[in-house]
C-alpha cells in the first residue's frame, strides 16, 4: 500500500507556503506525526530551521542539503513529509518522494512551478505527475497599466534587475536574492527579453 501524493504550485506570492502550513495544521490536529523539510539554499529569511510564510504563519522544519537527507533524517514514527520549495532539489527527490509513499508516508510539498522564464522548474514536472492532488493557487498580477495595478491571476514570476525584466539568459537561482527583485505577473504582462520563440 502506498499513501497519497499532494501538490502545491504556483508562482512567488501565490501563498504556497501558506497553503503549506495550512496542511501541516490539519495533518497536526488529526494527531499525525509530521515532519517538515526545506532545502538549505532557502535562506531568504535567515532561518534556517523554520518555513515561514509571507504572511507570518511558521512551522518548525528541518533544512537538508541534498533530497537524499530527508531519509536519513526521517523520524521511525513519522506519518507525514511535508517539503517546501521542493523545486530547489535535484532530481533525486523524485525517488525520495516515491520511497516515502512506498513506507505508507504522506508527502505534502510545495514548489515554484516555473522558473523566471516561464520554463519548468526542475524536478516539478515529474512530482506534479505523481501527485494525486494538486492545490494551484495564483497571485494577483502587479503590473500597472495606465496608473492602476492590472489586478489579474497572476501564475507567473518576474524576475527585475534594477526595475527591468530580466534576461532569458540570466541564472535561474541567485543566491541570497530578495524578493523585492520580484513581481508576480500574468502571463500577458510576464515579459522576458531574449526568451526564444517555439519553433512548430
Ligand atoms: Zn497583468
Amino acid at each position: 500500500m502506498t499513501e497519497s501524493l499532494k501538490g502545491i504550485s504556483g508562482s512567488m506570492f501565490a501563498g504556497k507556503t501558506e497553503t503549506l502550513l495550512r496542511e501541516i495544521s490539519r495533518a497536526e490536529i488529526s494527531k499525525k506525526k509530521v515532519q517538515v523539510f526545506k532545502p538549505i539554499i532557502d535562506d531568504r529569511w535567515g532561518e534556517k530551521d523554520k518555513v515561514r510564510s509571507h504572511s507570518g504563519g511558521e512551522h518548525q522544519a528541518c533544512a537538508v542539503k541534498n533530497a537524499v537527507d530527508i531519509l536519513e533524517c526521517l523520524d521511525t514514527d513519522t506519518q507525514v513529509v511535508a517539503i517546501e520549495e521542493i523545486q530547489f532539489f535535484g532530481p533525486e527527490i523524485v525517488s525520495v518522494v516515491q520511497a516515502l509513499l512506498e513506507a505508507d508516508i504522506r508527502v505534502i510539498f510545495a514548489g515554484l512551478s516555473q522558473d523566471f522564464r516561464g520554463e519548468p522548474f526542475g524536478s516539478m514536472p515529474t512530482l506534479l505527475a505523481l501527485c494525486d492532488e494538486i492545490e494551484k493557487p495564483t497571485a494577483i498580477c502587479t503590473e500597472e497599466v495606465d496608473g492602476k495595478i492590472c489586478g489579474a491571476d497572476a501564475s507567473k514570476t518576474q524576475r527585475l534587475i534594477n526595475g527591468q525584466p530580466a534576461n532569458f539568459n540570466d541564472p535561474i537561482v541567485l543566491i541570497g536574492d530578495e524578493d523585492e527583485g520580484y513581481q508576480a505577473r500574468c502571463p500577458k504582462h510576464h515579459k522576458v527579453p531574449g526568451k526564444p520563440i517555439p519553433k512548430i
